[in-house]
């Protein structure tokens, strides 16, 4: 039995709306100087449905060594890590090009 898609009515495995949603996704990253002058590199637009927010995370404080949280879909790191983010995130997986670094 094939499960169809509630976006297009397709069957799923021959459905692409997921991979239209990974292309479309926009991962915004930039910094914030939330308190006291700590800086914080926020990452958003991770779609919490598509990407395990909690593994990616823990992967992304281990490449960096820095510390860091995560909610609804947005990742905190300590530190600036701009320069690198972008590498780390498309050796995770992502798109280069769905990256915007401010
Ligand atoms: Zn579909």
């Amino acid at each position: 039995m094939t499960e169809n898609c509630p976006n297009c009515g397709l069957p799923k495995d021959i459905c692409v709306c997921k991979d239209i949603a990974r292309e479309e996704q926009k991962i915004e990253v930039r910094t914030s100087d939330r308190s006291l002058g700590k800086v914080m590199t926020v990452i958003e637009g991770l779609d919490d449905e598509d990407v395990d927010i909690g593994s990616l995370e823990s992967k992304l404080k281990s490449k960096l060594a820095c510390g860091g949280t995560s909610k609804e879909g947005k990742i905190e790191l300590q530190g600036d890590h701009t320069r690198r983010i972008k590498d780390v995130l498309s050796e995770l997986g992502f798109e280069e090009d769905s990256i915007e670094v401010h």
